[in-house]
Formats: structure tokens, sequence, C-alpha cells
């Protein structure tokens, strides 16, 4: 596991020069050969976002893969919710105005599940929730995947970081709505100022305003952004054991997506801009921590337990909205959104994705 702390204070450590020697050193050149196309996975953020990881850093790994033969392309499958990337047309112009466009990025963007995100492929993986996985073709068709992760927080994971990026984010819109099948949502009625904002954001107008918020349970299809846009935090995104179930469906779409691409495949987590949420909002919060670094490795499970690690060890930002476990070595993903985020790592851990144990190497 190869680390570039944050900061720089000459040419050579600068991010672009650090992300170039960490790729090295992690062996994520040893992934693909002369020819072969590489997806380089990413986010490219939903609009009035400003967090995702900058195309620059981008165009340093696409320009890399392209000096040693590779293909390199950008690519994300379209979401579930409404906004700005729920299909390939709207994906793309969100992904050009963010800057992830050809002088910048030296590498095309093609969306993962196609133009409504229903290209498909299934994929047999006959693990504990499901036997067959849906992901976008370009993830099963390229010949090799470098996972590149904004590592933050998660409402639904605890955090969001190589296992997410891969797994729920190639999901085509079938595999994402399998995945959040068990997430059911519950308002607060005494929190619920009846302001109609979750009634706007939900895809499937599963919700109503009868004095408060009400939802349909069997038509919500669980995406979480009634949750997330509730300016009063009156919705509980999921009750009971659902987080716990949908972590474990994301890591066998995780298996799915690698499992022929064990040797092709190779992950770069970026620790910076920590925000409490992940990128699919249309705003970015402050941040947790101060920015940590880059990590980079051929191990998806470990590079996402030393990311939390990480994060967990440093001192926790005062007036953000972590309100709790600030000190050093307190589980600050835990206090802000009550998940047990492990159960992804253990189960990939369980399931042959990786190890959880690393051995961490400063550059
Ligand atoms: S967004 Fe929140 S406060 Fe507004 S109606 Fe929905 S649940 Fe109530
Ligand atoms: S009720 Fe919430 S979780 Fe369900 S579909 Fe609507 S926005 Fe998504």
């Amino acid at each position: 596991m190869y680390f570039a702390r944050a900061g720089a204070d000459r040419r050579s450590r600068n991010i672009p020069n650090s992300i170039g020697k960490l790729f090295k050193l992690a062996g994520l050149h040893e992934t693909f050969g002369k020819g072969d196309l590489v997806a380089l996975k990413t986010h490219f953020g939903e609009p009035g976002n400003t967090t995702f990881i900058r195309p620059q850093f981008l165009d340093r790994i696409a320009s890399d893969i392209s000096k040693r033969g590779g293909k390199p392309f950008l690519t994300d499958s379209n979401t579930l919710y409404i906004g700005h990337r729920s299909n390939a047309v709207d994906h793309l112009i969100a992904a050009t105005r963010h800057g992830f466009t050809f002088p910048v990025v030296n590498a095309p963007i093609v969306i993962a599940d196609g133009l409504k995100g229903r290209d498909e492929i299934e994929v047999e993986v006959n693990l504990r929730h499901f036997k067959k996985v849906s992901i976008g073709a370009a993830a099963f068709h390229a010949d090799s995947i470098i996972g590149v992760a904004h590592f933050k927080g998660h409402m639904m994971t605890g955090f969001g970081g190589a296992i997410k990026n891969i797994g729920m984010g190639f999901g085509s819109r079938r595999g994402k709505l399998d995945m959040h099948h068990d997430i059911k949502p519950e308002v607060d009625a005494e929190s619920c100022k009846s302001c109609g904002t979750c009634v706007k954001s939900c895809p499937s107008g599963a919700i109503v305003i009868k004095r408060r918020a009400t939802i349909d349970s069997d038509a919500c299809i669980g995406c979480g952004e009634c949750s997330l846009v509730c300016p009063n935090e009156a919705i509980d995104p999921g009750k009971g054991e659902s987080k716990e179930v949908l972590q474990e469906k994301i890591v066998e779409y995780c298996c799915g997506v690698l499992r022929s691409k064990r040797k092709r495949s190779g992950f770069m987590n970026f620790i910076m801009d920590v925000t409490p949420h992940c990128d699919c909002p249309a705003w970015s919060d402050r941040a947790i921590v101060p920015d940590i670094g880059i990590l980079a490795s051929r191990d998806i499970v470990a590079i996402d337990q030393a990311s939390a690690d990480l994060v967990n060890a440093a001192r926790g930002t005062e007036g953000t909205r972590l309100k709790g476990n600030l000190g050093s070595g307190e589980d600050k993903f835990r206090h802000l959104h009550k998940v047990d985020w492990g159960i992804q790592l253990s189960y990939a851990e369980e399931i042959g994705l990786g190890k959880r144990k690393y051995r961490l190497i400063e550059m």
C-alpha cells in the first residue's frame, strides 16, 4: 500500500508527480498491456458539487497509461435518481462542464451502461444475495480497470471508497435497483416541515405531502435521494439491517466487475476534501478532516481499510457536520452516519476480494 501525504514543497512532490510515482510503485502499470482498453472508473460529480476528483489528476493517470501503450477511457454508469447524470447525454454534458474534456484529460469518456443505463452484461457470482449481477457493458468489455475514487463519507455505507466506486458505480440501472431494493426510508413526522423538497427529488413519485411527507414504500426504489436533500434531516434513509445488506450487495457487484480482472485491476483513493456525503448531491459540504493524501494499491479491500484508518487517525475539523468523535483515533464515519462500515470490508475479505491487513509505505 503506497501513500503520498497531501501537501508539497517542491515540484517533484506536486500532486501530478506523486500520482505518477504511486501508479508505478503500486504496480498499476502492470495491470494492462499494449493496445488494451483501460477503464478509468471515476465520478464526474453532480453539477453544483465541487469535490469530485479533479480532471488534472486523472490526466496524469491517463497520460501514463497512454505512454505505456494502453488506451485509457474515463467511465462511470448512469444514476438512478433525478439529477444530471441519469442518462448518457446529461452525464456527458455534466462531465464536460466539470472539465473532463480532451484538452484537459488525455482520454475520451464512455458511459459504461449506455444511453439509458440499459447496456448491461449479467455476470454470474453465486453469492449470498445475488446469483448474477448486472453491470455496465463497458466495465465487462474493458481489458483492465483502474478505480480512481474520491474517499469521503456516505450516508448508507459510512464511507464511499474503492469498493463503492466499482460495485455500485458500475451497476447498470437494473443493478442499482437490485442493490437498493431493501432500502426503505422513513420520515420523522416531528422533524418534517412539509417543505416538499423531497417530493421534487423523488425519481419514482413515491412521496406525497399529507400534512407531513409520506412515502409509499411499494413505489420507493430505495435511491436515498430524499434523505440527502431534506433540509431538516427528517428522513432516515434505511432502518434495521438495510444498510448492512446494501454494503454486502455492493461487495457482490464489485466481485462481479472484477471477476475476470483480478490481475488486471488497481486502485487509487484520493483522501482529500473528505466531505460528509458523496459527490452525488448538487453541493459540497465542509471537509470533516484536513486533506490527508493519496493511496495506491492492487488490493481493493486494503485500500479502503487504510483510507478509513487514515481518516479516523486524523483530528476532526471543528465547525463541520461532524459534531462528535473529533479526536484522533475516533471513528468519524460511524459517528456521522450511524453505520458499521466495516461490514463491507469483512464481507469483501470473506469472499476473497482482498485483505484488510496492509503495510503502509509512505513515499
Ligand atoms: S424534504 Fe424533509 S422537511 Fe421537506 S417535506 Fe420532505 S421530509 Fe419534510
Ligand atoms: S422515497 Fe426516497 S428513497 Fe424512495 S425512491 Fe423516492 S427519493 Fe428514492
